[in-house]
């Protein structure tokens, strides 16, 4: 059976890598993306020159509707639905809880809380045997930030990956019975632009001392347990998760 794995937030970083990672290990690969199409359009090429299969289509995971309309997208135009990597999520610039409002934190628990739950759903609706489906697996995308924190510089995002990781065990118990494995991946430190983003495109470089490795990690070395972990070979993996922080 075809290999059908939807990415979000493919179109850069982490998701990007995934997305070459999936396609190279022969899977039918749908990345999305929220505004950046051009980039996201140059991922699928890369991917077709290489022989893969690959679309790119738009959503934002905290909008109810856009994630239903992904989906029906790719219901005509893939077949069934077999992985999803739940990989989309922002960071916001480094703040002390005094400067933090409600608009601010409401707008990261949509997105990296909110939206995972909905991505999930739709796949959940398509991949659970009492609906006909097949089955499949289903990687969320937290943080090691779940388990240390990020004090006095986002802690609204430590709570969100915290709600991630609830999220995760908990679905993995409600979904294994329809064949369906759920588990995450917590990254460390690793290059991409959401430093920048939170604020910090230097940050790797200044806390990489701090880590037991020594270094940030690459995009790549998180693509490589999301995939192993999609895989048959993790076939007896569910509810729990890879730290890919380099001994942090
Ligand atoms: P990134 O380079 O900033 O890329 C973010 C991706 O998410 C982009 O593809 C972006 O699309 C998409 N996106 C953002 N908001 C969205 C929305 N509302 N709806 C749909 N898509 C949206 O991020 P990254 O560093 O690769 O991070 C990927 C995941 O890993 C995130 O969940 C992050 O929390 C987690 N993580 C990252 C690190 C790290 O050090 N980098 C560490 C731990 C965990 P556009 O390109 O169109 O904007």
């Amino acid at each position: 059976m075809e290999k059908v794995t939807l990415i979000t937030g493919g179109s850069r970083g982490i998701g990007r890598a995934t997305a070459l990672q999936l396609a190279a290990e022969g899977h039918w690969v749908c990345l999305s993306y929220l505004s950046r199409r051009e980039q996201a359009e140059r991922v699928v090429e890369e991917i077709q020159l290489q022989g893969g299969k690959a679309l790119a289509l738009q959503v934002d995971i905290a909008n109810e509707s856009s994630v239903q309309a992904l989906f029906a997208e790719l219901d005509s135009r893939l077949p069934p639905i077999s992985g999803l990597v739940n990989n989309a999520g922002i960071l916001l610039p480094q703040s002390a809880i005094e400067q933090m409002d409600a608009a601010r934190v409401n707008h990261i628990l949509t997105i990296n809380v909110t939206g995972t739950l909905l991505c999930a759903r739709e796949a959940v609706k398509r991949m659970a045997r009492r609906h006909g489906g097949n089955g499949g697996a289903i990687v969320n995308v937290s943080s090691a930030a779940a388990r240390l924190g990020a004090s006095h510089e986002y802690i609204d995002y430590a709570a969100s990956k915290g709600a991630v990781d609830t999220l995760t065990v908990r679905l993995s118990r409600e979904v294994a019975s329809q064949g369906i494995r759920v588990k995450g991946v917590r990254p460390g430190f690793i290059d991409t632009d959401m430093h920048a983003a939170g604020g910090a495109p230097g940050r790797i470089a200044r806390v990489q001392a701090t880590v037991p490795l020594r270094r940030g990690g690459e995009p790549r070395e998180v693509a490589e347990a999301i995939a192993w972990l999609l895989s048959e070979r993790a076939s007896y993996v569910t509810g729990s998760f890879i730290d890919l922080a380099g001994g942090i």
